[in-house]
């Protein structure tokens, strides 16, 4: 059945998907047509049911089609769909996050996480003259000219797009480099500090599979920002409320300068968001000369979404119970692999997991992610989606846990595991 709603798909849309990971094209075979949710688990369009740990790709902590986020939609949608005029959600959801993070002054909203780093990067270079910024490798900021850009190799690399269709003359100014390695942007600093103007950077890097900061690494970016007047952007669209309720920032105790959104901060609806010093925060139009708009920027909807998410996740304890569960998840895989003679490596922060098919104690680089066994990634994809668990078609993206995650759930997830690692 599948089969011929994806041929039909591809009929009129380009791959058969509106955004690339979801054509299965990596792990092989057909995606799967999902027709509804709720809490942890998704139902396919023939009926069958799977454990999610995709969850929308983040958004989803509080699992699917929480009734009390559906019912602030349902309130929120009778009053009129968009108005393109201020409304007092907008101030509510603001506030709510201007409350949760400390390091957030003023914050904009726009309708995705590409629009809140792209807005977030013209607004650096704006405040501070500058045209360069430093990304690293691996890290995916979402699909702007200036970010879609991979590393060369060296210390000192000029930007090669890594899509057609991004000029060559806005790549050069993106430089990249390895992530987790102070000594190289040290350097590159020494170089061309006093023309970079931003530092955008993953402080857990989800996009390629789930590496943390290394001990020093977050606080060597913000003391090189700091030396040179550089603007440090944490890309929080994934970490941010995800892996605590002070995002990446709160947990490992960074004052970024500029934060970016999007995901949970929208609980399922279109939105993102970029926000941080009031002092830079404020040369964004109309009060400065920095340009940023968007139609439904703000959606009465969406933010009614947003502020239910962020008060539900607000209760006490919710981040602990939220991380036990990816505990359990991880040491459960890691067991189920031993008992099948795999080796498997594990990182965990908050409701984020990933898991790598690799020798490696410890997997802390792109490179390290790169050298993982893809093969035996997509024989375990399949394996679980047969037996009803959905995980991320990609061994290059972070896995995602909800509230409603049961131990039956993870019991369930885990007996799965045991019987597929045994025939990989
Ligand atoms: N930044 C990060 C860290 C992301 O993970 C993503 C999307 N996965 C984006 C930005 C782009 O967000 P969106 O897909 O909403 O444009």
């Amino acid at each position: 059945m599948s089969t011929s709603r994806f041929e039909q798909a591809q009929q009129y849309i380009p791959g058969g998907v509106n955004s690339p990971v979801r054509a299965f094209k990596s792990v092989g075979g057909e995606p799967v047509f999902i027709q509804r949710a709720k809490g942890a688990y998704l139902w396919d369009a023939d009926g069958k049911q799977y454990i999610d740990y995709v969850g929308s790709w983040g958004p989803m902590i509080l699992g699917h089609a929480h009734p009390e986020v559906i019912d602030a939609v349902k309130t929120a949608a009778d009053n009129g769909l968009s108005f393109g005029a201020p409304t007092e959600s907008e101030t509510s959801l603001a506030q709510k996050i201007c409350e949760l993070i400390p390091s957030i002054d003023k914050v904009r909203m726009v309708s995705s996480g590409t629009e809140a780093t792209m807005s977030a990067l013209r607004l650096a270079r704006g405040y501070t003259g500058r045209d360069k910024i430093l990304k690293f490798e691996g890290c995916y900021h979402g699909h702007s000219d200036s970010l879609l850009v991979k590393a060369g190799s060296g210390a000192l690399t000029f930007g090669v797009p890594t899509s057609p269709g991004v000029p060559a003359a806005v790549a050069e100014q993106t430089l990249t480099l390895p992530f987790n390695d102070l000594d190289q942007v040290e350097s590159l600093f020494a170089e061309l500090g006093d023309q970079i103007a931003a530092i955008i950077i993953e402080p857990v890097a989800g996009n390629m599979n789930l590496i943390t900061p290394k001990p020093g690494y977050l606080e060597g970016l913000r003391k090189v920002c700091d030396q040179y007047g550089t603007v440090l952007i944490f890309d929080e669209v994934m970490t941010g409320f995800r892996v605590g309720l002070q995002g990446a920032q709160g947990l490992y105790g960074i004052t970024p300068d500029l934060t970016c959104f999007g995901k949970v901060i929208g609980g399922g609806m279109p939105v993102g968001a970029f926000g941080g010093r009031a002092d830079i925060m404020n040369h964004i139009s109309p009060d400065g000369p920095v340009y940023q708009a968007g139609t439904l920027s703000g959606n009465p909807v969406a933010m009614a979404a947003g502020i239910k998410t962020l008060e539900l996740i607000s209760v006490p304890n919710f981040f602990d119970n939220l991380t036990a569960k990816t505990k359990s998840l991880l040491i459960g895989l890691k067991n189920a692999a031993s008992r099948a003679d795999i080796p498997l490596a594990t990182n965990g922060v908050g409701g984020m997991f990933g898991f790598f098919f690799t020798d490696a104690d410890r997997v802390e680089s792109f490179a390290d992610s790169m050298a993982c066994d893809g093969a035996r990634f997509n024989a375990f994809f399949h394996g679980m989606l047969d037996r009803g668990v959905y995980l991320a078609p990609s061994s290059f993206e972070a896995g995602f846990i909800s509230i409603t995650h049961s131990e039956n759930d993870i019991a369930d997830t885990l007996e799965s595991a045991a019987e597929v690692m045994q025939t990989l």
